[in-house]
Parts: C-alpha cells; sequence; structure tokens
C-alpha cells in the first residue's frame, strides 16, 4: 500500500494538490486543489449527487450559508461538545491531542473527560513523541473557528463545522415548498471547518475541508429500516466509483463512543497505510436536531402527517462522507507502480468516471500535417468528454503523462489517418492499441468509458 507522503509529493509534482499558502510556508491543515485535483472533486461531487438526489424523487438539495446564527451552534450543542483535548509540552510547546497520543500507544480511549484522560497519561509516562520532553495538563479546546459578523465589535459567531446544521435550519422551507412528505431527505455539499488540534497525513485531517452530506427525516418506527437501507447503499456507492471493496469495512461504534445527538452510528472505513480510517458517517441522529432547534428558536419544526391527521418531530438518519477523505482513498487506491520495458511506470487506475480527462488527443509527430488532423479530432472529442491536447515531446513521454493522471484513452493521430481517417485508441491500462475510424469514434469511447451505469 502507497504511503500517504508519496501521494502528497506526487500529488504536488502533477498538479493535483498543493499546500496552501506555500510561497509563506504552508498553514497546516489547509490545501488547495490544482488544474487535476479539482476536476477529480468535481467529479466526485458529481456522482455523488447524481446518486443521492438525482436518482431519487424523495431527496432534493440545497446550498446553506458557511456562516449562521450563533444560536445554532448553541442548539446543536457544539459551543458545549464540540471539543477535543489538548496536552502541551513543557519543553518543546508542541500541542497534541490527548486520546491520539493515548490510541497511538495502543491504548483504547473511547469518550473520556479530560481529568481521565490526564490520568491515563501519567499512568502509562506517555511524553512528547516529538522531544521526549514532559507533557503537561490535559485541556479542553473547542474545534469550532470563532468569527465576527458586522462593523467594530460585531457579532460571535463561528464557521461551520459541519454541513448538517444547514440542513435542519431548511426543514420547515423544504416541506412548504417542495412537496416533499416523510420519508424524504435533503443533500448537501459544502465547506466545513474544523481548528483540529494536529492536523495530519494530508488530506485526511484538514481544517478547512468538504462535506457531502444527506439528511434523511423519517418515522421514529422507520429509522432502524432506513439505517440498515442507507448503510447498504453508501457502501455500494463507493465500488461504483472505482474503490477496491476489500480495502472498505463498515465498523459499528461501541456504546461510549456514540456522539451526543446519535442513537446508533456506523462508520464506512478505508484501509490507509496508517490504519482503517473513518471516511463516512452514518448516523441515527432520533430527534435530537429538529427537537433542539424547535426548543432554541419557538418555531414549530413538526411535520403534520395529511393521511393521519398527526403532527410529529422526525427522526433523521444521516450519511455524512467527507469529500477529500474520499478523494484520498480514491488516489491511494488506485496509485500503481510497474515496470514496463524496463522503465518505471506510474499509473493512476481511477474509474474513468473520476478521472479529470477521459480522454487525450496527440498528433504522432508535430509535422506532415498531423496538428491539423488532430485538432480536428480535438474538437470533435472534447465537444463530448473533458479532453487533454498535447503536440510536443515524445509519444511514449505523452502517454505516460496521462497514465499518471489516469486518462483512460489516448487517441492518436498518425500518417495512416490520413490515408483512411482511422487513428489508434490506446487503453490506459492495458497500453493496448486499437484502430478505430473517426467516424465511429465517439461511440467507442461512449461504450469504452461506461460513465453513466
Ligand atoms: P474524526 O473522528 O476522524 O475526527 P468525525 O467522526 O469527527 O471524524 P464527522 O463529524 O462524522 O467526523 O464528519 C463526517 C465526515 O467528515 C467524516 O467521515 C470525514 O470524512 C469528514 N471529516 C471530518 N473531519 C475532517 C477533517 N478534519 N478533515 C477532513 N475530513 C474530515
Amino acid at each position: 500500500m502507497v504511503d500517504i507522503a508519496k501521494i502528497a509529493s506526487f500529488c504536488k509534482r502533477r498538479g493535483i494538490v498543493f499546500p496552501s499558502s506555500e510561497i509563506y510556508g504552508g498553514l497546516a491543515g489547509f490545501y488547495d486543489y490544482g488544474p487535476i485535483g479539482i476536476e477529480m472533486i468535481n467529479n466526485i461531487k458529481a456522482e455523488w449527487w447524481k446518486e443521492i438526489v438525482h436518482k431519487n424523487q424523495n431527496i432534493v438539495g440545497i446550498n446553506g450559508a458557511i456562516i449562521t446564527h450563533p444560536k445554532v451552534w448553541e442548539a446543536s450543542g457544539h459551543t458545549e461538545e464540540f471539543i477535543d483535548f489538548v496536552v502541551e509540552c513543557e519543553k518543546c510547546k508542541s500541542k497534541f491531542r490527548a486520546d491520539h497520543l493515548l490510541e497511538d500507544a495502543g491504548i483504547k480511549v473511547g469518550e473520556l473527560d479530560a481529568s481521565k484522560l490526564n490520568e491515563l497519561i501519567k499512568k502509562n509516562k506517555i511524553v512528547c513523541p516529538k522531544c521526549k520532553g514532559k507533557l503537561g495538563e490535559v485541556k479542553e479546546f473547542n474545534l469550532m473557528f470563532k468569527t465576527k459578523v458586522g462593523p467594530g465589535e460585531g457579532e460571535t459567531t463561528y464557521l461551520r463545522p459541519e454541513t448538517a446544521q444547514l440542513i435542519y435550519l431548511n426543514f420547515k422551507n423544504i416541506v412548504e415548498t417542495s412537496r416533499q412528505k416523510v420519508p424524504f431527505g435533503i443533500a448537501q455539499i459544502g465547506k466545513a471547518f474544523r481548528n483540529e488540534i494536529s492536523p495530519r497525513n494530508f488530506l485526511f485531517r484538514m481544517r478547512e475541508f468538504e462535506q457531502m452530506e444527506m439528511q434523511f427525516f423519517v418515522r421514529k418506527e422507520d429509522a432502524d429500516k432506513f439505517f440498515e437501507e442507507w448503510k447498504e447503499k453508501r457502501l455500494e456507492w463507493y465500488s461504483k466509483i472505482g474503490i477496491n471493496k476489500k480495502n472498505l469495512r463498515i465498523r459499528e461504534h461501541e456504546k461510549g463512543e456514540l456522539a451526543h445527538y446519535a442513537k446508533r452510528a456506523v462508520d464506512i472505513e478505508y484501509k490507509f497505510d496508517f490504519g482503517w480510517k473513518e471516511i463516512e458517517g452514518i448516523h441515527n441522529r432520533g430527534d435530537w436536531d429538529l427537537s433542539r432547534h424547535e426548543q432554541f428558536s419557538g418555531k414549530d419544526l413538526k411535520f403534520f402527517d395529511e393521511e393521519t391527521k398527526s403532527k410529529f418531530i422526525p427522526w433523521i438518519i444521516e450519511t455524512s462522507a467527507g469529500l477529500d477523505r474520499i478523494f484520498l482513498a480514491i488516489l491511494v487506491d488506485a496509485y500503481h507502480e510497474e515496470e514496463v520495458k524496463g522503465e518505471k511506470r506510474v499509473v493512476l487506475k481511477i474509474s474513468p468516471k473520476i478521472a479529470a480527462y477521459k480522454v487525450a488527443v496527440f498528433p504522432l509527430v508535430n509535422k506532415d500535417g498531423l496538428p491539423e488532423k488532430a485538432r480536428e479530432v480535438f474538437k470533435l472529442v472534447s465537444g463530448c468528454y473533458p479532453t487533454f491536447y498535447d503536440e510536443k515531446g515524445s509519444i511514449g513521454r505523452r502517454y505516460r503523462r496521462m497514465d499518471e493522471i489516469g486518462t483512460p484513452f489516448c487517441v492518436t493521430i498518425d500518417h495512416q489517418t490520413l490515408e483512411d481517417n482511422t487513428v489508434t485508441v490506446r487503453d490506459r491500462d492495458t497500453m493496448e492499441q486499437k484502430r478505430v475510424k473517426i467516424d465511429d469514434l465517439l461511440s467507442e469511447l461512449y461504450k469504452s468509458l461506461n460513465l453513466y451505469s
């Protein structure tokens, strides 16, 4: 399994992801997606949206604000509960997450308070992993980023630490305007911000990241059924976007591990080189969220059932996926190094659905009328698929460059093309080439890319 540091430097070299504010030394936990990365990210979002919103008549989307009324976070419990435990080295002043230090030492922690974590650190004689110095007292640390709204002192509020709350806030708007009836869902993709104590493992733990969340509103008695249903559907989706099943698993949360709002929770985990780690959480949140917002806002958030003429607060089944973690899992899963004719070949065997470019078009050589013909073919193909065009350098090197970013097919225009209007189509994974008539090229690509399954 490829290690994460190697993937990070590969991403930088190939214009996939860059450390943010790099010319100023970078800012821990923040990354920028480059020209290849942003295409892939957009493709993952589009696949998720298609699966969740477009294929389901009873799920609709929203795009909520990043900054909200501060009371939202009181109601959600984040102001009080969204804390991690930080411990500082007395010698080098580095800060660590107390539970991570214990877990790295093989000690299972679960939900413990600061004083219990402190005892465990002392009892197990855990020292600073950087300089072996003595660790100070464990302290609580709220992960929300504070900001001020309005001129002067302004009003203090927070950047949203999750997208879910915006969905609950719009529950009533959606019921009133979209004719949806329980059971139904609301989906959203957007940025979330958490001031993580120790961002690490490249895109895995960031301070600014993106979530793809869907909240499904159900009757209490149907909650278990829908929980199971969404658990299966979500796991299946990862195979549809090309992640190897053997690197995925579902892990049920133990009682002590459950978040304050959760009745039941499972994680979909991916097997990274640093262990099995969560990429998506599926939660039965009970009626916690809407009840709390009803209580804090004083507004009636009950659903009125026309058939039974009864009013109730729906229960919520949540599927909460991290876009950047999924992107990372896709890269790790697809990264291959192989030897071809004595030379190393790096190839990203990603699903064509996720690949930045579906096709590349090359003239074999940059003369003899081939570039002109190749540009005609590029015009034809790029009208249907994101297509890369390159006429410079050796053809072998141009193929390798496309292999590295996972372009599934390379179409080459050679001297024979000028005689019989055929091109070669090279398959990224097998490296086999076949001749195809230009008239048949689009239908051949349509079949081979299989983008719409
Ligand atoms: P963790 O325990 O790893 O901190 P979490 O249980 O707090 O994660 P959730 O609150 O359930 O995570 O968030 C839903 C999803 O958002 C996660 O499954 C993950 O994919 C993503 N996510 C959460 N925190 C981060 C982060 N700091 N960086 C990148 N993605 C994140």
